[in-house]
């Protein structure tokens, strides 16, 4: 069952917001933006429209979850990225932070290839279920520590296409 959390209207007016702060941190110059797949394709679709004429994209997939409700606790690396970072503005945009695991893991390896600034972006953050500290920059919509989908986010690969970010609740039992 699914119950609404974030609707379609709080999500765009806090993108414009988001986009216009990132303009303001960093102006005509490059940046790369990386889209943490499959979860923040949504929201770095909107997202990067809103910044200039000087952005690259790229994208890098990494599991954790394996389709399931809780991580595995080993991030694994899908697919890599196509662009050096080196010397570049990276602006990392994820779709929920939860425990942590998976960006403070990616956030270590890209500062060993000596991006010139790395800033992190997510559409969501569970600030309870944080086991792994890391800096956030910029945080959409703060939410409880509840499994969530729609905007991107996925159960077994169901309601990516959700406009609207809803929590994903147990059916109830019927006799
Ligand atoms: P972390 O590594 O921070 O524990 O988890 C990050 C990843 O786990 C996210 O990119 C996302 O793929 C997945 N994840 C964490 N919480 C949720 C959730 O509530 N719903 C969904 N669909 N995925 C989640």
């Amino acid at each position: 069952m699914l119950k609404s959390l974030i609707t379609e209207e709080q999500i765009k007016s806090r993108i414009a917001e988001l986009g216009s702060q990132l303009n303001e941190r960093f102006g005509d110059e490059p940046v790369l933006m990386i889209g943490v797949l499959k979860g923040s394709f949504l929201f770095m679709a909107d997202l990067c429209r809103y910044l200039g004429t000087n952005v690259m994209t790229d994208f890098i997939q990494v599991s954790s979850y394996d389709g399931q409700k809780s991580s595995s606790g080993v991030v694994q690396i899908r697919k890599d990225l196509d662009i050096n970072i080196e010397g570049k503005h990276v602006v990392v945009v994820e779709d929920i932070i939860d425990t942590g695991l998976t960006l403070s893991h990616l956030c270590q390896v890209w500062r060993t290839r000596n991006p010139k600034s790395l800033t992190v972006v997510t559409f969501l953050s569970k600030p309870e279920a944080r086991l792994h500290e890391l800096p956030v920059d910029f945080v959409g919509f703060e939410i409880p520590n509840a499994f969530v989908v729609g905007y991107g986010l996925d159960y077994e690969e169901k309601y990516r296409n959700l406009p609207y970010v809803a929590q994903l609740v147990d059916d109830p039992v019927t006799t």
